[in-house]
């Protein structure tokens, strides 16, 4: 408590700090799974400053982060130096890092990143320390790097498992924001941390409301336009859009045609203009941030009142990340997803024109469609669904009708469109023995042959010769189309770009390798699996 109100300048602990740094003073190795912002920093910096006969090493993946938290420390007096990065004026005029961590008169932190722990005299250092018992203890910041499945494409991250080997007496805090089951079972596993001390604090978010609406283009800005005006007139907000070019349109057409105090803020900005406007938002100077996901990073506006996604997240981690920006001061703050699928598709398209290993593309794609199956759940509680995807149970009956599909209180019907699925693969099948090479069916195409359109491109093609022309006649377009996008959501269908002439024109593809490792909750799997084995 000393420590918390003398040095931090802190009241009281938040739920679980105390807790977790109890276990640290015992020498316990510590598991810390809190969200973002809830404070898991203290869980290590107190007992690091408590420790005054040995050094604590923090392992951060990003230099800019370890710039933060150190600049955080020595201004409220911690004692903590950091090794790599670029040295600050006072740090260049003092001993050098290393020097203070090899004297007499030892910081009680040090920073470094993953790649600097495998530098030969940064070994020599840490040794040196453990055999005089001067290594109080490891802390793996964003400890889900260090796994396959977090993803997050550190290439020394995973090397980190190594010291419980080398340093197998100190004590290891792993701290992670972003962990499922999997991931906090592998990293417990890979960093060998038997008898842990666990501490986890729940994801849920009381005060935000969730909400899924069907994005209509043009429609949709309208609808976000009059909603900034009418429900939030006044009130600060983030509006998060797929692309730079689109962050500036839609910032342009809302202050443009509707007069509402609006800046767009992307990678591709000069920083200082960057850092201009993200200051006028702070300031509520400017109310609305039109932004992609490179607005984020250390934002810390308690009075976010609303987040629309007028494009599709990248996951659905992202999604709790970028919505979690809402509500900081506890009251209430809405969070408005506009879904398309037209979106997830120019989405897929940027990700295999990217630049990345074809493993890092398929998570990605994963993950896309992850949220993709979110949006097109309307039945299921929103906050159940995201919580699930950190592993945490929730019961709906908690949400308080926090969310469109709580509030929703028409009853629910479920129908098995699994004869129908069958009949459009069929169809699509035999449609495309039709086609001549080089050319194939969109979706629209095919739903409208579901539905025996009469239209000339598909009755000229002989399309309608197929008896299976028309099978889904009895079914409302939407009600197809919703089906083919679930089709292609479960894996059962995919889509790939190709160019006919100048255009770019989307054709669907069968993929049947996929179908049995999928989950299908509203098809029958094995049937769907027997038939496409036939077709
Ligand atoms: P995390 O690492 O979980 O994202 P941090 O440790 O960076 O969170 O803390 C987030 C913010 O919360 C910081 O500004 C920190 O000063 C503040 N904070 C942490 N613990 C407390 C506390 N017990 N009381 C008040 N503020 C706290």
């Amino acid at each position: 408590m000393k420590v918390l109100k003398n040095v931090f300048r802190l009241e009281s602990f938040r739920p679980k700090q105390l807790e977790a740094i109890c276990a640290a003073m015992d020498g316990r190795d510590v598991f810390v799974l809190f969200p973002t912002g809830s404070g898991k920093s203290l869980t290590f910096q107190i007992p690091a400053v408590l420790h005054t006969t040995g050094v604590t090493v923090v392992v951060g993946p990003l230099v800019s982060l370890i710039r933060d938290q150190v600049d955080a420390l020595l201004k409220i007096g911690v004692d903590v130096v950091k090794l790599g990065g670029e040295q600050s004026d006072r740090e260049r005029q003092e001993m050098s890092a290393r020097d203070r961590l090899w004297s007499q008169d030892k910081p009680r932190l040090v920073y470094l990143t993953p790649e600097q722990l495998r530098v030969p005299p940064t070994k020599k250092l840490l040794e040196s320390l453990y055999n005089r018992g001067q290594l109080v203890r490891f802390v793996i910041d964003e400890a889900h790097c260090i796994t396959d499945w977090g993803r997050r494409f550190r290439d020394s991250y995973p090397e980190l498992a190594d010291i419980r080997k080398q340093y197998p007496k100190t004590p290891i805090s792993a701290l992670t924001a972003t962990a499922n089951a999997e991931v906090e079972r592998d990293i417990l596993c890979r960093l060998d941390m038997r008898d842990c001390a666990q501490f986890r604090l729940s994801f849920n978010r009381k005060n935000l409301y969730y909400e899924v609406r069907p994005k209509k283009s043009k429609k949709c800005l309208e609808e976000i336009a009059q909603d900034i005006k009418q429900q939030y007139a006044g009130q600060t907000g983030i509006v998060y859009c797929l692309s730079r070019t689109s962050c500036e349109d839609v910032a342009k057409v809302l202050r443009e045609d509707h007069g509402i105090s609006a800046k767009h803020y992307h990678a591709k900005m000069d920083h200082r203009d960057r850092e201009r406007v993200q200051r006028e938002w702070s300031e509520g100077k400017v109310l609305v941030i039109v932004a992609t996901v490179a607005f984020g990073m250390g934002i810390d506006k308690a009075d976010v009142r609303f987040v629309m996604h007028y494009s599709i997240p990248q996951s659905l981690a992202a999604y709790y990340q970028e919505t979690g920006r809402a509500g900081r001061d506890g009251n209430p703050a809405q969070c408005i997803l506009y879904y398309s699928f037209n979106d997830v598709r120019t989405r897929i398209d940027m990700i295999r024109k990217e630049d990345k290993s074809d493993d890092e593309k398929r998570w990605q794609e994963d993950d896309l469609w992850t949220v993709a199956r979110y949006c097109m759940n309307d039945v299921r509680c929103r906050r159940q669904q995201v919580l699930a995807h950190f592993g945490e149970k929730f019961n709906p009956a908690h949400c308080n009708q926090l969310c469109d599909n709580c509030r929703d209180t028409r009853p629910i019907t479920r129908m098995d469109h699994t004869e129908d699925a069958i009949n459009a693969l069929r169809l699509f099948e035999s449609l495309l023995r039709m086609c001549k090479r080089n050319s194939g069916i969109t979706k629209s195409q095919l739903v409208y042959a579901l539905r025996g359109s009469k239209q000339k491109a598909l009755v000229e093609k002989g399309f309608n010769s197929d008896a299976l022309y028309g099978v889904l006649k009895s079914l409302p377009q939407a009600t197809v189309d919703r089906l083919l996008d679930e089709m292609m959501v479960e894996g059962f269908l995919s889509s790939s770009q190709v160019q006919v002439g100048e255009y770019n024109q989307t054709y669907l593809k069968v993929c049947m390798l996929t179908i049995s490792l999928r989950v299908i909750p509203t098809l029958t799997q094995s049937r769907l699996r027997w038939a496409t084995k036939r077709l």
